[in-house]
């Protein structure tokens, strides 16, 4: 009698932990002075992430139009390389993705010192670049404050009607011989022009400087902070919340400017990148 044999396949299945997280980077091909938005997909929570860091940069994650995303800022001055979005999970795994800092063209322009501040003389430069160093040191300190968690709401509006672009960011202003990073967008504004915030915020700075002018400093949390600068008149108080759209004050032409205008500066993780590029990213148009 044959003896049957009972084949028994025994399937194993050998669990294949393939993560399906992954990092996306937007612009795909950054330059110094831009900001990056960055966005985690294959995972479902915030709370699985355990730290994250672009470069040495702490990032700090919201949700954007469903999607788990961070703001990283590339610095002006920061050297063309290739720095790591590292992004450590509660699970153990870890996500990597580089990203390529690419160099920013060197523009450089001629610009005057009004007579106001002394005009076009070196002991007005020296006096304008001493000032600027001070100041920047003290806004440094207000916008280095990370808030855990983001004040603003999911969309972004430029800080007057109809924006007009006057100046760019990232070229270099010859100022009687010295150097002098613009570091902020400039748009038309006649004295008097309603500036509203770029969004729901808290207001941490309202103060007058020799070069800044009047200004309006707003802490939109997780290290977003949105500077309005040349004010003639300031509107809210510090420590006030303020709605996205909310008159902060009216243009001016405090401080060092050829003429009235509005300057603004955003600051992401105390740096300051071009705001264009920032409304960009969250597909705010003219
Ligand atoms: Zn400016």
């Amino acid at each position: 009698m044959r003896k049957q044999i009972i084949l028994i396949f025994l399937f194993f299945l050998t669990p294949i932990f393939v993560s399906a997280a992954e990092i996306e980077i937007k612009p795909k091909n950054p330059i110094q002075g831009e900001p990056v938005l960055i966005t985690v997909s294959g995972i479902n929570n915030l709370s699985e992430i355990k730290s994250a860091y672009f470069g040495k940069q702490q990032l700090n994650f919201f949700l954007y139009k469903g999607k788990i995303s961070a703001l990283g800022a590339i610095d002006l001055a920061e050297k063309a390389g290739t720095s790591t979005v590292t992004i450590n999970l509660k699970s153990g795994n870890k996500l990597s993705k580089d990203v390529f800092k690419n160099a920013r063209p060197k523009v450089e322009a001629k610009i005057d010192i009004p007579e106001k501040l002394g005009g076009n003389t070196k002991a007005a430069v020296q006096k304008l670049v001493t000032n600027l160093i001070d100041e920047q040191a003290v806004v440094k300190k207000i916008t280095e404050v990370v808030k855990p968690k983001p004040f603003w709401k999911e969309s972004f509006r430029f800080p007057l009607s109809n924006p007009v672009i006057t100046d760019t960011y990232g070229y270099s202003r010859n100022t009687v011989g010295y150097l002098i990073s613009h570091k902020g967008t400039d748009f038309r504004a006649k004295v008097g022009t309603p500036i509203f915030s770029i969004n729901r915020g808290i207001v941490r700075d309202n103060k007058t400087y020799p070069t800044f002018g009047r200004v309006v400093i707003v802490d939109h949390g997780l290290g977003l902070y949105s500077m309005y600068l040349h004010l003639s008149k300031v509107k809210v108080n510090i420590g006030e919340l303020v709605l996205p759209g909310q008159v902060v004050g009216f243009s001016g032409d405090s401080g060092y400017v050829t003429g009235a205008h509005l300057h603004l500066t955003i600051r992401i993780n105390g740096i300051s990148i071009d705001p264009e590029k920032f409304f960009e990213l969250f597909d705010v148009k003219i």
